[in-house]
């Protein structure tokens, strides 16, 4: 393993969140390092079109944008590293960050590692992604203006994008696995009043169809085994995230497997670690979001360390 070296600001992830903080941070003229385990976008390079990041009135590919955004901050001397990040340690004042190959240590840390969208693991989810699967009805609702969709999920979100779906689609089927809901009964009554609305319990998606897009979605009966298709030109899926902690048991253990809680300078409970875009606590899940939120990271930190 390589020896420690020092940085002024450790970036964990190189998602919208890690890339905002990154540009705010290099042109404070702060020495930053961004660790990455895969490629620069995180979950935004999955977006096959982003048409609500402003400044892009006529859309933008996610990977596009992810590049751009890659760019900006490596103009303003960010440096990266395409690593795995496995542990995080305090080691005094300092952080120490290990990866399999080096270890690296600076003052301020911030978590930026995103989260992973649970997936049904059905047939035809990964090949129709972007083509009708969607696990975000924000960022894609208005693709499907006067269209059929299905919703799967039992929760407040799952609920709650139902009723925003409604904005743009003729119909809803909200598919859920069991008779009851996770979801506050007020969302649940919501859902259940809205005529554009109608449940389909008891039940779980054994398969996505179509051939180019979504067609239809083939759903059995859990008590019965019985099955049908559920023709519609979009599936949401809503059956929540998994934020990516896995390696902070040593210095945020309450947090392995969970989403992070931050003050509005986006600080953890150790002073000068961050947790920022949708790995913090009450996070909105957007490019937007997370860019802000990385920013305002950024301007705090560089305030502490000045
Ligand atoms: C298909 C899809 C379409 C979307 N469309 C839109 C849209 O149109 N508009 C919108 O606003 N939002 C959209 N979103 C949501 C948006 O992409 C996310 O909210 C945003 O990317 C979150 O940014 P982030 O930086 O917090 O995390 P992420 O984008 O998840 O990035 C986290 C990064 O951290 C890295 N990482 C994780 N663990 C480690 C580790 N141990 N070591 C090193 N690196 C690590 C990951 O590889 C990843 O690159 C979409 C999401 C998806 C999946």
């Amino acid at each position: 393993m390589s020896k420690n070296k020092a940085y002024d600001v450790i970036i964990i992830g190189a998602g919208p969140a890690g890339l905002g903080a990154a540009l705010y941070c290099g042109r404070s003229l702060l020495s930053t390092l961004v660790l990455e385990k895969m490629g620069a976008g995180g979950q935004l390079a999955l977006a096959y079109d982003v048409d609500n990041y402003p400044g892009f009135e006529d859309g933008i590919a996610g990977p596009d944008l992810s590049e751009k955004m890659k760019d900006h901050a490596a103009r303003f001397g960010a440096e990266f590293k395409i690593e795995n990040v496995s542990d995080v340690l305090q080691n005094g004042k300092a952080k120490k960050v290990v990866t399999k190959s080096a270890s690296y240590s600076s003052p301020v840390l911030m978590i930026a590692s995103g989260a992973s969208h649970r997936k049904l693991g059905v047939p035809g989810e990964e090949r129709l992604a972007g083509a009708g699967v969607s696990y975000c009805a924000t960022c894609d609702g208005a693709f499907f203006r006067d269209r059929k969709l299905v919703i799967v999920g039992g929760g407040d979100a799952a609920m709650t994008e139902a009723l925003f779906l409604t904005r743009f689609a003729s119909h809803v089927e909200l598919i859920h696995r069991r008779e009851g809901f996770r979801a506050r009964p007020m969302n649940v009554e919501n859902a259940r009043e809205h005529k554009k609305i109608d449940f389909t319990l008891d039940s779980v998606v054994e398969e996505i169809m179509g051939e180019q897009k979504v067609e239809a979605v083939r759903v059995k009966d859990v008590n019965t085994g019985e099955e049908r298709e559920i023709d519609c030109d979009g599936i949401f899926v809503s059956i929540g995230h998994d934020p990516n902690t896995g390696y902070l048991g040593n210095m945020l253990p309450s947090y392995v497997g969970r989403t992070v809680p931050v003050d509005m300078n986006m600080e953890t409970d150790v002073k000068g670690v961050y947790a920022i875009g949708d790995v913090r606590m009450g996070s909105y899940r957007q490019v937007a979001t997370a860019v802000s939120d990385g920013v305002t990271a950024a301007m705090h930190a560089e305030k502490t360390l000045s």
